[in-house]
C-alpha cells in the first residue's frame, strides 16, 4: 500500500461522511486513496475477515449514504483515473475513478464516443456503472452498463479477477447495476461509437402531458433523433407544461431539414427553440447549470432525489397526477422533474430492475430542499416512500440510488427472481458481507 494512502485526518473523514445529497452522514474509520489495485485489494483482504464495511468513493454523487462506510473504509477511486482510447477497436479502457468528463474528452479526441453518456458529466465510472447509467440515448442505446465490454474488480474477499461475458460470466452479470455488492470496480473496458462533429437541439414546449407523452412515444421509435430526453416545468396557475429535449446529429456542412424533424410533431411552433452545437458543447450542457448552483448554494443543499422506471402507458397519468400533489409543490419553486423514454428491448443489463414491456419512462424527481430543515427533508423521504409504493401498483420499478430507506426485504422484492441469484454471487464473492452497506440489502 505504499503508493496509497490510508488516512485518518478529520477533514477525510469528514468529506467522505457526506454525499451530494447531504442528507446521511456516517463517519468511516479510515480513507484509502487508492493509486494502485493492489491498495484496494490489501485493504478489502485485511477487512474482510475482521467483518470490517467496505465502500468505494467515487464523484461522490450519491445521494443517501449509498457510497459511505459507517465504522468502516472508504476507498477514494479518484486517484484510479487512467483513461485510454483504443481507436481501431473502438474500446475504451478506463480506471474506475476517472470521471465522464475524462472519458469524453479521452474519446472525442479519437472522433468517439460512448453511446450513452450521463447528462452531467461528474460521476465517476465506477459509481455509473453501479446503477446502470442512464443518459439522452437510452431510448436507442440503453444503459451505459450496456456497453461495458471487460471489467476489472476486487471482490469482498480481495480476489483481483477480469471479467467478461467470457472469463467468470457469473461476476459479470453480478457487477454492472449491482449496487457495489460482489466487487469495487477498478478498471472498466467501454465499447465506442464514431461521434458526431455537431448536432441540432430541439426544444419543443407542450402544453400538456397528452401531446408531450404521445410525441416522445413517437420520437422514441422512430429513432430520427439521436438523444430525447425530456423535463417538466412550472406553468403560471399551478399548472406544468412540459418540453422535450431532441437532438439530431450531423457532420456540420448539411445541417437537418428543420421541417422533416419536428415538422408533424405536437409542440408549440411559436416557442420551439433551435440550437446548433458542438457535440462536446452537447455532452457539457450541465456544466452551466453546475456552476450556477454551486455560485447559488443549492449544489451544497439536501437533494432527496427518486428516480422510478415506469411503464409508458402508466405514466401519461401518473405523472400529472403526482405533480399535482400537495407533497410535490415545493418542485416547482427548487428542482427539477426529468422525463426520458426508454425502451425494453434496448435493456440487457442483468440486474436492472424494469417493467415489463416495450416502451418506459424514466421519472426523476431532482428536488433541492432548504437548508437546515431536517424535517422537511424527512417529509420529502416520506414521500419517496409513499410514491415508490404507488409507483410499484402501476408495475414502476425503483431505480436504485436514490432517497429511499430501503429494508433487506424491500430490496428482496425489487430483484424478484433474480434475488437468489445476486445472494449466490455475493455468498460467493463478498463472503463476509463487507462490501457498500450503504444500500441496506442485508440484515
Ligand atoms: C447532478 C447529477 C446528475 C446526474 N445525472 C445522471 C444521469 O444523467 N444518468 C445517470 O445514470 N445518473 C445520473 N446521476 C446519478 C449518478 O450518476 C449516480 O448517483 C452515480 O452512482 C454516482 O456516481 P459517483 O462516482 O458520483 O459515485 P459515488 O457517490 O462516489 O458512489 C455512488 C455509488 O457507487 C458506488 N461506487 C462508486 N465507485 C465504485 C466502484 N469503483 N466500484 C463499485 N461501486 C462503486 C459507491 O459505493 C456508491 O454506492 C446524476 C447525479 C447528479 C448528482
Amino acid at each position: 500500500m505504499a503508493d496509497s494512502v490510508l488516512d485518518a485526518e478529520d477533514q477525510d473523514l469528514l468529506r467522505a461522511s457526506a454525499d451530494f445529497g447531504h442528507i446521511v452522514g456516517s463517519r468511516p474509520l479510515g480513507v484509502l486513496t487508492a493509486r494502485s489495485v493492489g491498495a484496494v485489494q490489501g485493504l478489502v483482504a485485511f477487512a474482510g475477515p475482521r467483518g470490517i464495511a467496505v465502500t468505494a468513493r467515487g464523484g461522490g454523487q450519491a445521494v443517501y449514504g449509498q457510497g459511505q462506510a459507517d465504522g468502516g473504509y472508504v476507498v477514494d477511486m479518484t486517484g484510479l483515473d487512467e483513461v485510454r482510447c483504443v481507436p481501431e477497436d473502438r474500446l475504451l479502457v478506463a480506471g474506475a475513478g476517472a470521471l465522464w468528463s475524462d472519458v469524453v474528452r479521452a474519446s472525442l479526441a479519437a472522433g468517439l464516443a460512448p453511446p450513452v453518456v450521463p447528462d452531467h458529466l461528474g460521476a465517476s465510472v465506477g459509481g455509473v456503472l453501479s446503477t446502470g447509467g442512464f443518459g439522452g440515448s437510452s431510448h436507442r442505446f440503453g444503459l451505459v452498463a450496456d456497453w461495458v465490454r471487460e471489467l476489472e474488480v476486487v471482490t469482498g474477499t480481495g480476489e483481483r479477477l477480469v471479467c467478461s461475458q467470457q472469463e467468470h460470466p457469473d461476476l459479470f452479470r453480478a457487477v454492472p447495476a449491482g449496487l457495489g455488492q460482489c466487487a469495487l470496480v477498478v478498471r472498466a473496458t467501454l465499447q465506442l461509437l464514431p461521434a458526431p462533429a455537431r448536432v441540432r437541439r430541439y426544444r419543443l414546449h407542450h402544453r400538456t402531458p397528452g401531446t408531450f407523452f404521445t410525441d416522445q412515444r413517437r420520437l422514441a421509435r422512430d429513432a430520427r433523433f439521436s438523444h430525447v430526453a425530456g423535463q417538466a416545468r412550472p406553468a403560471p396557475g399551478g399548472d406544468w407544461h412540459y418540453i422535450i429535449e431532441a437532438v439530431a446529429p450531423h457532420n456540420g456542412q448539411l445541417p437537418p431539414e428543420d421541417g422533416l424533424f419536428i415538422g408533424d410533431l405536437d409542440h408549440d411552433p411559436d416557442t420551439e427553440e433551435i440550437e446548433d452545437l458542438s457535440y462536446a458543447e452537447y455532452l457539457h450542457r450541465l456544466d452551466r447549470d453546475e456552476r450556477l448552483l454551486r455560485a447559488s448554494g443549492e449544489w451544497q443543499r439536501p437533494h432527496p432525489w427518486l428516480t422510478l422506471l415506469l411503464p409508458e402507458e402508466a405514466a401519461t397519468s401518473f405523472v400529472p397526477s403526482v405533480l399535482s400533489e400537495d407533497a410535490q409543490q415545493a418542485l416547482r419553486v427548487c428542482g427539477s422533474v426529468q422525463l426520458r423514454p426508454l425502451t425494453g428491448s434496448t435493456l440487457h443489463t442483468p440486474l436492472l430492475r424494469r417493467p415489463a414491456g416495450e416502451r418506459l419512462c424514466l421519472l426523476s424527481l431532482m428536488r433541492t430542499a432548504p437548508p437546515d430543515r431536517p424535517d422537511v427533508v424527512r417529509q420529502l423521504v416520506a414521500a419517496n416512500r409513499a410514491l415508490h409504493t404507488r409507483a410499484r401498483a402501476v408495475g414502476g420499478v425503483l431505480y436504485p440510488g436514490g432517497a429511499l430507506p430501503m429494508t433487506p426485504a424491500d430490496w428482496r422484492t425489487h430483484f424478484g427472481p433474480d434475488w437468489d441469484e445476486l445472494v449466490r454471487a455475493k455468498a460467493l464473492y463478498d463472503t463476509h458481507r463487507i462490501l457498500t452497506r450503504g444500500y441496506g440489502l442485508w440484515p
